[in-house]
This record gives C-alpha cells, structure tokens and sequence, in this order.
C-alpha cells in the first residue's frame, strides 16, 4: 500500500482508530460520559487495561483517541495523551515525574505562566526548580544532581526568542540520566521533530497553531518513548514491568486520570480540523513573519527587530539546523519607549491586541505591563522584558493589508 510521506496527508489520512459506523468522513464528536459494556468479565478487563475500549471520558474518548493517533502518525511517537491546556500538559509531566525533594533544571526563559508554576506552585510541594541560563551547557550540568528528574525548556523561549541547542542540552542531561522534556509549542510538528533531536517528553500547547485559529484551548504530552526509565528512581519499578511504556503507564493509569484535566471531546475535534490545515496555515504565518520583521527592521521608529529568522540573530543558525526555513512565526521590536509602544498599539486597525499567539489574526502585546505586570522591574529585567518591547505574533492575513496597518499606526 502507498505509504503517504508529505506531513498534510499524513496528517488528513491517518486511520480512525476503530472503523465509524456509518463512515463518517470527521471523526464524530463522541460528547458522553460513559459506556456501556456486555458483562461483568468485560468491565473487568476494561478496568484492567486488558482490552482496549472507553469506559469514562475522563480517562479515555473515542474523539480525542482519534486526535491522539493523528498526533502519533506526524510524530512517530509511542505514545501521546491529550489534555485541557498546555499548562495542563506541564503540570502532569512535571509532577508525574517529582517527589518531594526532586529538583527541576529548567530554563529562565520562559512563557509567563510555565515560570510561576516553577518558582511558586511546586516549590510548595518540595520540589525545587533550579533557573538556568540554557545557553551555558557547563551551568545545566553543574545544576543537575541525583535528585534532578528533568531538564526543562522550550524550543525557542517566549517572548526573549532564544533558541535551545537541543542535541546539546540532550546530551548533558543524559549523560546525567535525567530526561529532556521540552515545550515545542512554538514549533509545530511539520518543522520540528522533538524526537529526532534527543528531546524525550515534549509538551505542546494545542491552543496555538494547531487549533486552527484560536478556536480551542488544549495540551499535548508527546513521549517518544527513548528515555531508559529505569534510571530514573521514581519509575524504575515501573520500568522494570513496563520498560519504555513505564511513564505512559503512570501517566494514564495515575496522573491523567487522577488529575482530571482531559481535553473535551468537542475541543479535539476542532484541533483535529485545525491539524488538517496547520502546516498551509503556518507556513503563511511564517510567511507574513519574515515579511514583518524586514518592513519593520527599516522603519526610522523601530529601535530593533529580533527574529531568528533575521541574520542579525545570534540564533539564526542554529534556528536554521534545527527549523530549516521556518524559525518561528513570532517576532519582538523595540521602540523608543513604553509611551511610544502604547500609542502604536492603541492606533491598530488590523492587528488585535490580545495575549494569545499562533491565531490567524495578527496578534500584537506589550508584555512588560500584561503578561510580566506582577514581576518588579529588576525580575523583569533578569528574564530581559524590557518596557520598550512589543511582540506580535502575525496571522495569515495578507501582508500588504498588516504592513498598511503599522505604517497608519506610526503615522
Ligand atoms: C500558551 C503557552 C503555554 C500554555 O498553554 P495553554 O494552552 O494556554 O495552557 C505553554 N507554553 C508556551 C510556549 C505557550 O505559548
């Protein structure tokens, strides 16, 4: 059988994962709590994970199954588990694998939210995070001890657009026997293969470019299934019955289901159609992007553009071996100070101001005074958001029309 190689067709073709009734071509939305068994013996053996059926949507949904095996085709993982948000994502990895005592190595560059979550709501379990500049491989590893259960960063970090040398930073932590988990939401899967770069959990939110266009908000956890888990003493035991499918086990068997944040079955199926168009969808968006950051690059007012895409990047190359020809579709300018930021934001027309990226509206924010305004300026300027910077994150629409907007906005 022709096997389909192109990441679209995969991604449009893959099989359901049980043969629809009444072959529907979308998958149906599956929009109840339970089901409903033949006998007792089967009920047991649902329970027991011997056969493989839905008996509560909360642990397993056909639609959202459906989602998961679409996500397996493009990823070539071994497994993969939906869940309500990134953050969601994070938070059942990240405490799948800790105990009170455990460290996290982790980036201190990084998406609002993930940084709190960090410094503040684990660290009142016992569990430390300990920030690192992911830059400096000697600091990593010299942040890593026997009580380190990850190393934790994001493809490129958000809003400072740094890139993490993941073969780098995958090989410091396993020479520690610590897996690398990583947040790709910034590079979608068409771009970016987590798995083939050393990276052994990767945490995705779905939210951004895969739900089509901001229709949703939803998480991914991606285990390519690499990391020896006996080495990690949390697992081990597992590892021992289960070998690579040990921090599946624990996750769908404990964690997921325990903690209760499962996608709902209306949210995978318009992530599943935002899937079938992500990589049209997002190569316009880079697109648009690389267009921006040049318009914007040569305007008298615009201080500096970043953009790993630009050569003036101290990441582009490294955006260039790890992305290819798509480095992200966000970008960061400067301006000549916060006052001048708030007056261009406020004078857009086409461009939303909304905290959100990845839509297929052009997004734009001033972070400083939004996502980073209960962080005092010195904590500020330790995770460089400066008060003279705005991201904006461009949709797809046509470039001329977002190009016309900025310059009536600097007008
Ligand atoms: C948005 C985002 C998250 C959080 O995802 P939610 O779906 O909003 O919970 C995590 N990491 C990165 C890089 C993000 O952009």
């Amino acid at each position: 059988m022709l096997k389909p190689k192109g990441f679209s067709t995969k991604v449009i073709h893959t099989p359901f994962v049980r043969e629809d009734a009444n072959r529907a071509l979308h998958q149906p939305i599956y929009s109840n709590a339970a089901f409903d068994f033949e006998s007792a013996e089967q009920m047991e053996l649902a329970f027991q994970g011997r056969i493989p059926v839905h008996a509560y949507s909360r642990i397993s949904n056909p639609t959202v199954e459906n989602l998961e095996a679409r996500i397996r085709e493009i990823t070539g993982a071994l497994n993969v588990t939906a869940v309500s948000s990134g953050m969601a994502a994070i938070s059942n990895v990240i405490l799948l694998l800790s105990s009170a005592g455990s460290n996290i190595v982790v980036s201190r560059h990084l998406f609002g939210n993930t940084f709190v979550f960090f410094e503040s709501t684990i660290r009142d379990f016992g569990i430390e995070a300990r920030f690192c500049d992911l830059t400096n491989l000697q600091e990593v590893d010299s942040l890593m001890d026997d009580k380190t259960v990850a190393l934790f960063v994001e493809t490129i970090t958000n809003p400072q657009l740094e890139i993490a040398d993941l073969e780098a930073l995958a090989k410091v932590a396993h020479a520690r026997n610590v897996p690398l988990v990583s947040d790709s939401t910034l590079t979608p899967f068409h771009v970016f293969q987590a798995g083939s770069w050393g990276v052994d959990i990767d945490v995705v939110s779905s939210t951004k470019a895969l739900s089509g266009g901001a229709t949703s908000i939803g998480g991914l956890i991606i285990d390519y299934g690499k990391f020896d888990w006996s080495k990690s003493a949390k697992l081990a035991p597992l590892a021992r019955k289960f070998g690579p499918m040990a921090f599946h086990y624990k996750l769908r068997r404990e964690v997921f289901r325990n903690l209760g944040a499962c996608l709902s079955p209306f949210a995978a199926y318009l992530q599943s159609l935002g899937l079938e168009t992500l990589e049209v969808r997002f190569t316009r968006a880079v697109e648009n992007c690389r267009e921006l950051s040049d318009f914007l690059a040569q305007l008298p007012q615009v201080k500096h553009v970043n953009y790993p895409g630009r050569e003036d990047s101290p990441y582009h190359a490294l955006s260039t071996k790890q992305f290819g020809d798509f480095p992200g579709a966000m970008l960061t300018f400067d301006l000549a100070s916060r006052e001048a930021c708030f007056n261009f934001i406020n004078r857009l027309h086409v461009i939303r101001r909304a905290t959100n990226i990845y839509d297929n509206k052009s997004l734009i924010i001033h972070p400083a005074s939004t996502i980073y305004c209960d962080f005092d300026p010195e904590k500020r300027a330790s995770i460089r958001v400066s008060d003279t910077t705005l991201r904006l994150s461009p949709g797809i629409e046509n470039a001329e029309d977002l190009k016309a907007d900025i310059l009536q906005a600097f007008a």
